[in-house]
């Protein structure tokens, strides 16, 4: 990969990740208590604590999904700083440049993502 290419992504990368970090920032900012601030509290009646519930929830899964984007850029991130950067981490080949413009935290190539999707 020449280096423009990679300037590219490493950029991207850092951008998707600023952006991520003030997504989980939502989670916790101006709380003491990040768990209890994300419990919504929409009344007392059995119906609305079940939606409470599944708020609270979808909100943990949101914050959990983040958390495992922020993991990969961060990941891929490294690679780029130790040079190891673009190679799949299943058979070791490199991974087509496209995927990476797209997703630049892929870390499979595409047929080993769809061998893995099949099985
Ligand atoms: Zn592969």
């Amino acid at each position: 990969m020449n280096k423009t290419t990679l300037q590219k992504i490493k950029t991207d990368l850092a951008a998707r990740k600023d952006k991520i970090e003030k997504e989980l920032a939502k989670f916790t900012e101006g709380n003491e208590d990040a768990a209890d601030a994300r419990f919504p509290q929409f009344g007392d009646k059995e119906d609305e604590n079940a939606a409470e519930v599944a708020a609270y929830s979808d909100s943990l899964s949101l914050e959990d999904s983040l958390q495992n984007s922020l993991k990969d850029i961060e990941k891929a991130l490294q690679q780029i700083a130790d040079g190891s950067y673009g190679d799949c981490k299943y058979c070791g080949q490199a991974i087509d440049e496209k995927r990476l413009l797209a997703r630049p935290a892929s870390s499979a190539c595409i047929s080993c993502k769809n061998r893995l999707n099949k099985s």
